[in-house]
């Protein structure tokens, strides 16, 4: 392709190297996991997903109890976050009973679909049904409805409740350098020194890019921008603001601080991004700043707040005393607090990990608050962004 048409914006190159239907990464390997290339938190401890499961559940109930949602869930991966979900909504069944869940993953990898799909269902799933506008279906192992799509445009609207981690990171980024002459947009292109072997280079002059998403009070000399991250959030804070619900959203990432972020990972090393194109995992820092600007207006945000934070204000030590206490072995007990030190230490994935929620404007103030502040009881608070107040 550089070879026919010239350097490609690093945008294109992200795109193609992770998610070309022959030869992406995601399409061919996904390496998600321990014997892959990158580990993530839920692989890490079932705590993680049982916490989340229980966000859901108490946004769940400060909303009124809706007697239907849809759990959606944005990048999958090997599908144990949902599993971990969707274990919790079981225990909880009893809180739960009068309410019709169904669970909607968005997917476009079809090697990890199959892998969900086994985590999920044990294998039990119809690919193509006619009466859907999903590629696969099938039902947990705990009753509940699974769709899969490739894209949340797919997703059937009605009261939601998404769920995005390390998801975002995977969108495919802009770069742009501040030179002399003004903005120039960093490319990928072919070195023309060593035969294979592909180089940065900047634009010539300004890119359709550099016009449109750099902003004139911009104080960096390095910039990325994920345009398609702003396009999704616009779409589940469309989504929220219209049918009710929340997202969740949880990655790497600043608050419109950091310049250069774009790495890549294989076998759990770094890995030169521009080397061997679609056998690494590409990724960058997800700009929680760009985000909130996104949803501005339609929903309200809540965070970033660091993991351990959240963590530490959803239970996670309570947890981790209960499955202590209820572990009989060394080699568990060993294995739970290590876990529990991964997900929350700071120089681990405690501090550079970040939740962020979007919220309907009702959840955190009241609409008539203005007019009459005494008439109404306090809203509850959003669990997880706060500190846990145990009764
Ligand atoms: N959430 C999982 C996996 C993270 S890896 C976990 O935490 O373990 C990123 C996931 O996003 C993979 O499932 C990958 O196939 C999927 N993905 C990447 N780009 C995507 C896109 N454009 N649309 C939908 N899914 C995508």
């Amino acid at each position: 392709k550089l070879r026919a048409s010239g350097p490609v914006t690093v945008a294109e190159y992200m795109r193609e190297a992770l998610t070309n239907p022959g030869q992406g990464y995601y399409t061919r390997r996904g390496g998600v996991g321990e014997s892959g290339d990158f580990i993530t938190s839920p692989e890490i401890s079932q705590v993680f997903g049982e916490l989340i499961g229980i966000w859901y559940i108490s946004e769940w109930m400060a909303m009124g109890k809706p007697n239907t949602f849809q759990l959606v869930e944005l990048g999958p991966g090997r599908g144990t976050l949902t599993e971990d979900i969707l274990r919790v909504f079981k225990q909880l069944s009893s809180v739960l009973s009068k309410c019709d869940v169904s669970v909607h993953l968005v997917e476009v990898s079809p090697k990890l679909s199959e892998i969900q799909a086994v985590m999920l269902t044990g294998g039990k799933v119809q690919p193509n049904p006619e009466d859907e506008s999903a590629y696969m279906k099938g039902i947990s192992k705990t009753g509940i409805p699974i769709f899969w799509y490739r894209d949340i445009q797919d997703v059937p609207s009605g009261y939601s409740f998404y769920l995005a981690h390390e998801f975002f990171d995977a969108l495919p980024i802009h770069k742009f350098q501040r030179t002399e002459k003004g903005w120039r947009e960093v490319l990928v292109d072919i070195d023309p020194e060593v035969p294979g072997q592909l180089r940065f280079v900047l634009s010539p002059s300004r890119t359709p890019a550099t016009q449109n998403f750099i902003q004139p009070e911009e104080t960096r000399d390095h910039v990325e921008v994920c345009p398609e991250a702003g396009v999704i959030v616009q779409r589940l804070a469309s989504r929220i603001e219209k049918d009710g619900g929340a997202a969740l959203v949880a990655d790497y990432g600043h608050d419109g601080t950091k310049t250069d972020t774009f790495r890549g990972f294989r076998n759990h090393k770094l890995h030169d991004v521009l080397s061997a194109p679609g056998t690494a995992d590409l990724t960058a820092d997800v700009d929680f700043s760009y985000l909130r600007k996104m949803a501005q207006g339609k929903t309200a945000t809540l965070g970033p707040i660091k993991q351990r934070e959240f963590l530490k204000n959803m239970g996670i030590d309570l947890r981790l005393q209960v499955l202590l206490q209820n572990s009989g072995d060394t080699a568990t007990r060993e294995q739970l607090l290590h876990s529990y030190d991964m997900l929350m230490n700071p120089d681990k994935m405690g501090d550079c990990f970040n939740f962020f929620a979007l919220l309907p404007h009702h959840r955190l103030v009241h609409p008539d608050k203005k007019d009459k502040p005494k008439s109404k009881s306090p809203l509850p608070p959003v669990a997880g962004f706060n500190e846990l107040l145990l009764k």
